[in-house]
């Protein structure tokens, strides 16, 4: 049998009862994944809703409901066919996580998600706040979330300094959101703490005039919100440098030579373009790998890409070809016409090239 919770204190009938009331009013109810509630809705919107914004997810959630409206077709879609609805959002391990836990539901559990936080969490790229969600807005049992925007709202709230990353803050966050959680309503309150976060406790300029909870609020009444929560420690990033190389036919430049990324790894499962390293020859490269003999190549301006962990600086190259018919020898090889390109799921800044590079065409 699993423990009970918490006691249910003055501040948690408080909170939760403000909040709730603040909600019925001013919360989003509308938004798609709030319509037909099922875990695999909830599940899908909250990993999109990781680290991108609201207004960013919607067209995304939309297109991707449309073309894998259940588990079991998002479980029997090829790789491709999940990047190419993915491309553009970014942390593209969110979509091969999301991809490897449909196939495991589908198999394994016949489809139906399992309805406890513990079981969720064993599933693929499904973490305790993600498991929390699903179990209190589709399942709707009392389940404890703590996004980003909830950290920030308890953070300020109780003044719990020290960045949101660290193990030990994380522990003191937690215990404050399973304190705080009713046992009643749990959905709509989950729905509201995470909607105060990103309409009123927001991440600058906080509306705290308009925040149902001020007056138990301590950075407020200290005065101090810009304080909470602490910021990340900062780290000058690494760089690294790669060419990345458009290539085109000689005569033909509406075809370009697109290349499938490793299954993991960054843009892994995307569409990119053929790459080499700086300290390489890129015709050396071309006719080595691909197999093609080079007849120009043009430096355009660069582009600088910040990951998590570095920043890659890209310098594109565009280069001619005589194509050679073996050059194009595998599937993760392929000529792209200009009027496909819609077709293939590309990392933003490489669709950002080849648009660039499709448009001096002009
Ligand atoms: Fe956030 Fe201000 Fe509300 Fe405190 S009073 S929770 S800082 S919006």
């Amino acid at each position: 049998m699993g423990r009970l919770h918490t006691a249910v204190t003055a501040d948690q009938d408080w909170f939760a009862k403000r909040l709730l009331s603040w909600f019925d009013q001013h919360g989003r109810k509308n938004l798609p994944w709030h319509l037909d509630r099922t875990p695999y809705r909830v599940w899908v919107s909250e990993v999109m809703l990781q680290q991108t914004q609201v207004s960013t997810v919607v067209p995304y959630f939309e297109r991707f409901m449309a073309r894998f409206p259940t588990v079991h077709e998002l479980a029997a879609a090829s790789d491709d066919e999940v990047m190419k609805h993915w491309a553009g959002l970014g942390y593209y391990a969110r979509a091969r996580n999301l991809h490897a836990c449909a196939k495991q539901v589908s198999q394994e559990h016949e489809g139906i998600f399992p309805d406890t936080v513990e079981a969720l969490q064993a599933l693929p790229g499904i973490g305790r706040s993600t498991a929390g969600a699903i179990v209190a807005q589709a399942l709707g049992k009392r389940a404890v979330i703590l996004d980003g925007n909830v950290k920030r709202v308890l953070a300020r709230y109780r003044m719990i300094a020290g960045w949101t990353g660290t193990a030990a803050v994380q522990k003191e966050l937690w215990r404050l959101a399973e304190e705080l959680t009713p046992a009643s309503r749990t959905a709509d309150y989950t729905q509201a703490i995470m909607d105060l976060g990103s309409m009123v406790c927001r991440r600058s300029n906080p509306a705290c005039g308009d925040c149902p909870v001020r007056s138990g609020c301590h950075a407020r009444q200290a005065g101090l919100t810009g304080q909470y929560p602490g910021k990340k420690p900062r780290k000058s990033l690494p760089e690294r440098e790669i060419h990345l190389l458009l290539c085109y036919p000689l005569h033909e430049p509406h075809r370009i030579l697109l290349e499938k990324r490793p299954p993991s790894g960054i843009w892994g499962g995307l569409w990119s373009l053929p790459q080499c390293e700086p300290v390489h020859v890129p015709s050396d490269i071309i006719t080595a790998e691909y197999g093609h003999k080079v007849v120009s190549i043009k430096e355009t301006g660069g582009i600088l890409h910040r990951f998590t962990h570095f920043q890659l600086r890209i310098r594109p190259l565009w280069v001619q070809l005589q194509p050679h018919e073996t050059g194009v020898r595998d599937s993760s090889l392929q000529w792209c016409d200009r009027s496909r390109v819609g077709d293939y799921g590309m990392p933003k800044p490489v669709r950002q090239l080849v648009k660039h590079f499709f448009d001096s065409l002009e």
